[in-house]
């Protein structure tokens, strides 16, 4: 078996525990809504990755959603930017409950190698109440998979509004 076969096989096993997840805790399929607050495009090459296997993903009944009303997770790259702070927070408020909010990569998680731009508020959880974040600059795929998994897992019994995010 190849190294590409092996990380393959990975990461379909990662959709597949996922899309289990998401059925046990909302009893359908799970929809996400992407934010860009403010990326420099890298975190979304890595996402390009992810939702080129939607084809996969939608057979697990995982999709990518443009309206937020249809969302449980909302994922959010790049930093908090003072021009797209207020779209985010707009777009959290339209989602219903349960909803989950991921922050993926390092500028999604602080600010990253942006923090000292005076037009930088910081991560997402300088706006928003961020349930995970995933490190990386940019975080790989199946690291953004593991995380959806994560977060889905650690939200099996709900966690009291403002506790702290988890960290992948
Ligand atoms: S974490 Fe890295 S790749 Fe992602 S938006 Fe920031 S600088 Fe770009």
């Amino acid at each position: 078996m190849t190294q590409s076969k092996k990380r393959s096989d990975i990461v379909q096993d990662l959709v597949a525990r996922l899309a289990a997840t998401g059925e046990t805790l909302l009893g359908r399929s799970l929809a996400i809504r992407h934010v860009d607050a403010g990326s420099c495009g890298g975190c979304e090459m890595e996402l390009l990755s992810v939702t080129l296997m939607w084809d996969h993903l939608g057979r697990h009944g995982i999709c990518m959603v443009d309206d937020p009303r249809w969302a449980d997770i909302l994922l959010i790259t790049g930093v908090s930017s003072t021009g797209l702070a207020e779209s985010a927070r707009q777009c959290l408020a339209a989602m219903a409950r349960p909803r989950f909010v991921v922050a993926v990569g390092d500028c999604a998680v602080d600010g990253g190698i942006f923090k000292s731009s005076s037009s930088v508020l910081g991560g997402a959880g300088a706006i928003l109440p961020v349930d995970l974040v995933i490190s990386g600059c940019p975080p790989s795929p199946a690291r953004i998979i593991s995380g959806l998994l994560a977060v889905l897992d650690a939200n099996r019994v709900p966690s009291a509004p403002g506790s702290p995010a988890g960290r992948l």
